[in-house]
């Protein structure tokens, strides 16, 4: 299993530890003396660049959330003069004001470095014909993952996102054997694939898949129909992009590029810090970002770190999959519900396609969850008592995994949506 930069990547622990110490005393300093937002924030707590003496000081120093970011939109959280700022990235703000990211040219040089790895890691090599179906725009996906993929010699498909049976034309024509999309792009780009019969055209070597969420049970689904190794990785606007974290061919759990990034886990209510394999809320600190420093960011992701030595030989830690988005966490009826609780339970069932939609609504103070699934065998809405019985399984295993009643619709092949990017699946109604 090759390694891009064995140096880095296989670095003593003491040595690594040692060597963060030093780059986050630097960050603090170069925050806390450029970003008004920083040094509001720790004048507030109290605290000065020179408390932070070891890596556990960390702790002193206040969380960065989603809206600080955006109160300084666009440009509050830049470190440097808009002279030295060569590139401008901005996450697509569906939600509210847009998060804006700022490069240095050494930014863009260190952002290559971290795909190369990650990449490397997924399995791509220079002898690869890489697509990427990542839409080339004010998102990060593409431009990050272009320029890693360009370091390591990998032949590029800048081919952006949409237009599917093109896009799989080209992968038949051109040879594609690394594939970059969305998990949920790459499901639907398999399905048009099988229907436009060119999938034994297509011979994939991997799928390097990101900027959402997914299950153990959509990468088992999505390895099993391209036929090649898929490995997820990790990385946000705020923090860089792609590229802060990702897998092995081991598959478990992303390795952090821990000389960039230094990752704790919280309890999402307390902020207290819980010690290596709790589950809580990843906070990211950037250890070498010019442009665009990042003190302890909350990125509501939910996860573990996994300390344990990887066969790999890689000395990083690694995230494990993130379960859930605190921010995409659903409380029905008092309960706690992660969407990917869900997908995992219906990618285990027969009958189903992988495609569904989630539907909240609230009815005399009663919230309802329902859930919309497709059949693969559309005879089957008329055979009323099979329809019935397939109905009452996927109600069953969902309490189990769950913990309550979720109305299944099952719907004809080929209805819900499909996305070209990041999926949308929940509707909340209420
Ligand atoms: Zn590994």
């Amino acid at each position: 299993m090759a390694i891009w930069n064995e140096k880095a990547e296989n670095m003593d622990r003491d040595e690594l530890r040692a060597l963060q110490l030093e780059k986050l005393k630097k960050t603090v300093r170069t925050a806390y003396d450029h970003v008004a937002l920083y040094r509001h924030k720790m004048d507030e707590a109290g605290v000065t660049p020179e408390d932070i003496g070891s890596l556990d000081d960390i702790s002193k120093i206040p969380f960065t959330t989603k809206q600080d970011l955006r109160e300084h939109y666009p440009f509050g959280l830049a470190a440097v003069p808009m002279r030295d700022i060569v590139r401008i990235h901005a996450s697509s703000g569906t939600t509210g004001k847009p998060i804006t990211a700022c490069y240095t040219k050494k930014d863009l040089e260190m952002w290559a470095e971290c795909i190369a790895r990650v990449a490397t890691a997924g399995g791509a090599t220079a002898d690869d014909i890489a697509q990427i179906s990542f839409g080339y725009t004010l998102f990060t996906g593409a431009f990050g993952l272009h320029y890693g993929l360009e370091k390591i010699g990998c032949a590029i498909i800048p081919i952006s996102s949409g237009n599917t049976e093109r896009q799989l034309n080209i992968m038949k024509d051109f040879g594609t054997t690394v594939l970059i999309a969305t998990p949920s792009y790459a499901m639907y780009m398999a399905e048009v694939a099988e229907k436009m019969g060119v999938m034994k055209d297509i011979h994939m070597k991997c799928g390097i898949f990101g900027a959402e969420a997914s299950t153990e049970e959509l990468r088992q689904e999505l390895q099993r129909r391209w036929g090649c190794v898929v490995t997820e990785n990790y990385g946000l606007t705020e923090l860089l992009g792609p590229g802060v974290a990702g897998e092995c061919m081991c598959r478990k759990g992303m390795h952090i590029n821990e000389d960039y990034f230094y990752a704790e886990i919280i309890d999402p209510i307390t902020g207290k810090v819980l010690p290596d394999g709790e589950t809580g809320e990843l906070v990211l600190t950037s250890l070498e970002r010019e442009g665009q420093p990042s003190l302890r960011y909350r990125t509501r992701d939910i996860t573990h770190i996994i300390t344990e030595p990887c066969e790999c030989g890689r000395t990083s830690h690694r995230i494990a999959k993130i379960t859930g988005r605190s921010d995409d966490m659903l409380i029905i009826r008092g309960v706690n519900v992660f969407p990917s609780q869900i997908e995992s339970v219906l990618l285990t069932m027969e009958g189903i396609g992988p495609n569904y939609e989630i539907v909240v609504t609230r009815h005399n103070y009663t919230d309802y969850l329902e859930v919309k699934v497709e059949l693969i065998d559309a005879a089957m809405l008329d055979r009323f008592s099979d329809l019935e019985n397939l109905q009452k399984k996927i109600v069953t295993a969902l309490r189990t995994v769950v913990g309550i009643d979720i109305k299944v619709s099952l719907v004809s092949p080929s209805t819900l949506k499909r996305f070209e990017g990041k999926a949308k699946r929940v509707t909340d109604l209420r």
